[in-house]
């Protein structure tokens, strides 16, 4: 509808927000999304709509055999008074490549980039002031037409929604977080689909996560499938360890999410002179770490004040506090997404 396609002022329509209180969830989500459907007469067609519940058959691929991915971006208000998305065409390629591993068609650079940019700029007014949270984006591809054996859908959707959102872990962004070791279950195994952001990836974690939060952890780290020796991944983002100037994250070898903040923190620490290796890190390694962060979209760059292994708990730096290349590399990439540094790498985009 022309109505809902039209940019939002940014009216009253936010109004009611604290933007001091934003957490991450869906207490705010934006009014309009993006909705394109594939199917291959037709190609894909679609655009921009009111947020709304998405009809589909029970015979829906996705309900059944689970044709599903999707991404994490954000949006946010830089210190030169612009919208800007972060690498967008990263998360674009990291669709595309998912797609193809669950056998679906993985939406044209340009469609994905003016879903996510179309939405951002709808939305305008749900982008949070500078400093106080971001637009988050989650772009959906699914197997919505219908099948009953096992197969590929006929039919495809494509969506983007967003959502008004401030800090991911409740503690706030720079309180470190506390992680346990899995020792019983893993993540993802070689041949399998770890290294994609399929739906079908993150159901299995929360018995896990959820078990590790009722002992007072944050999340958890998981170990190779193969060894149980070397650190993979948190439920939700990448993990890396600071040795002296070395800076050290698992290498991509298909069983981990290859990370946009990830692959920016290994360019950006680079440029700063770190030594960073993407080498397999043995978890009795992180235990002597001087450090050890976390990073994600969402997560941004988060500091690890302790993993607990085998009965036995490692405190990282000062309790409280981010250690010091942990805070580096957070105010290193935050500055840059909101443009208070200049961007030699031409990583942010304004929409
Ligand atoms: N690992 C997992 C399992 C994730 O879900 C995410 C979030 N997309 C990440 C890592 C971090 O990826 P990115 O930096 O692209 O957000």
């Amino acid at each position: 509808a022309s109505d809902a396609a039209s940019p939002l002022k940014a009216s009253d329509a936010t109004g009611h927000i604290n933007w001091d209180s934003l957490g991450f969830g869906v207490e705010h989500i934006a009014p309009i999304m993006f909705r394109a459907t594939y199917t291959a007469e037709d190609g894909w067609q679609g655009g921009l709509e009111p947020y709304g519940p998405l009809e589909m058959l029970p015979s829906a691929q996705v309900l059944n055999y689970g044709q599903s991915v999707f991404e994490g971006m954000k949006a946010q208000r830089s210190a030169r008074g612009r919208i800007v998305l972060f690498r967008p065409e990263e998360n674009a390629v990291r669709m595309r490549a998912g797609a193809a591993r669950l056998s679906m068609p993985p939406p044209p650079m340009e469609l994905y980039v003016e879903a996510v940019t179309s939405a951002v700029r709808a939305n305008a007014a749900w982008v949070p002031p500078r400093g106080r949270g971001s637009l988050y984006l989650r772009p959906l591809l699914l197997g919505t037409g219908p099948i009953l054996g096992l197969g590929p859908a006929p039919a495809y959707t494509l969506v983007v929604y967003a959502a008004a959102v401030g800090c991911y872990f409740k503690c706030g962004q720079l309180t470190p977080i506390d992680l346990i070791v899995e020792e019983r279950f893993h993540r993802a195994a070689p041949g399998g689909m770890g290294g994609t952001k399929a739906a079908g990836n993150y159901s299995p974690v929360l018995m896990t996560q959820l078990a590790a939060k009722e002992q007072g952890y944050n999340d958890v780290v998981y170990l190779d499938a193969k060894t149980d020796t070397y650190l993979e991944e948190v439920s939700s983002c990448n993990i890396f360890t600071v040795t002296g100037r070395t800076i050290r994250t698992p290498p991509l070898e298909g069983t981990i999410l290859p990370g946009v903040t990830r692959r920016s923190l290994i360019e950006l620490a680079r440029a700063r002179g770190y030594t960073v290796e993407e080498v397999p890190i043995p978890v009795a390694d992180a235990m002597e770490a001087d450090e050890v962060f976390t990073s994600g979209t969402a997560v941004v760059v988060s500091a690890v004040g302790s993993i607990t292994y085998q009965g036995r708990r490692r405190q990282y730096g000062e309790l409280g506090r981010p250690s010091p290349v942990t805070l580096e590399m957070y105010e290193a990439l935050t500055s840059l997404q909101q443009e208070l540094d200049d961007d030699p790498f031409g990583w942010v985009v304004p929409v």
